[in-house]
């Protein structure tokens, strides 16, 4: 019932707004998806960074304290996501466009649930090998001088600065490896539309400095920003391989690396033994 359902207004989508062309519907229908996910959510974001409020949400800060953003961060986060998003995304997104219309994919019977869920797997795993090394190759020398830096300009990340970066680093880095999984499947765009939004949510949290109740953790990335030398991949399979996440499995963020249900923040939960024996230490020399 439901799928019959479903079925009818995906066909009327695609026939009323896009007229069945491919093109059209990977053009303007992917930056649809890309523009009202990242502003919707990254605006959520923002407004708690700026202005703290709701202040229960503090809690659950990742890197503390919480300090506000100030105008000139914000502004020049602001013009730099913006640059990002107009002067180099809609030519590249354009030119995806036309790759993709060329590469060719269905968009009439909608996929079953079997094929959504190994699509996605095959999309994640292919993301993680594009993301994984073009992010090291970024972090060589004289790349992560000339582009890289930008984007660690963001210590304690926060959820907006995922799109702050150098426009090198957002075709390459940001935008191609989310984009190998759809051409080299060639999948149904009712798979991708849905990987494009889920992309962009994740990569919100994982920038967002927020590890709240019942979402994805945003540990992995956010040691990342911290440590700089650790985590370059999205989901740990190459970090894993190259072992380039031993430092983060002795960490404590890796102990706080879940999902969980508590209101209590998980910094509660498992909280740094090795903050209090060295703050101990520090009163025992005061105490002498
Ligand atoms: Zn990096
Ligand atoms: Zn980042």
């Amino acid at each position: 019932m439901f799928a019959d359902w479903l079925q009818y207004r995906w066909d009327l989508l695609i026939t009323t707004w896009f007229g069945n062309n491919l093109f059209a519907m990977n053009f303007y229908g992917t930056l649809a998806i890309v523009y009202c996910m990242f502003w919707t959510v990254g605006l959520f974001y923002l407004f708690v960074d700026t202005t703290g409020r709701p202040s229960f949400l503090l809690k659950y800060k990742i890197q503390e304290p919480y300090t506000p953003m100030t105008k000139s961060e914000f502004m020049d986060m602001i013009g730099q996501v913006v640059y990002n998003q107009t002067v180099v995304m809609l030519p590249l997104f354009y030119l995806l466009a036309r790759a993709l219309e060329w590469r060719q994919f269905p968009t009439g019977q909608l996929p079953s649930l079997a094929r959504i869920v190994t699509e996605a797997i095959g999309y994640l795993v292919l993301y993680e090998i594009g993301f994984y090394y073009t992010h090291r190759l970024l972090h060589y020398g004289p790349l992560y001088r000339l582009i890289h830096k930008r984007h660690h300009r963001w210590q304690a990340p926060v959820a907006m600065s995922s799109f702050y970066c150098h426009p090198v680093e957002h075709v390459i880095s940001n935008i191609m490896p989310v984009f190998i999984g759809p051409f080299v499947l060639g999948s149904h765009l009712f798979i991708q539309w849905g990987w494009y939004g889920a992309v962009i949510f994740v990569t919100l949290a994982h920038h967002s400095g927020y590890h709240f109740p019942c979402m994805i953790s945003s540990e992995y990335h956010d040691y990342h920003h911290l440590k700089f030398n650790q985590n370059f991949g999205t989901f740990g399979l190459l970090d894993w391989i190259h072992g380039t996440n031993n430092e983060f499995y002795k960490s404590i963020a890796y102990k706080r690396h879940r999902v969980f249900m508590s209101c209590q923040p998980i910094k509660q939960l498992y909280p740094d033994e090795s903050q209090n024996i060295s703050s101990n230490n520090n009163n025992n020399v005061k105490n002498k």
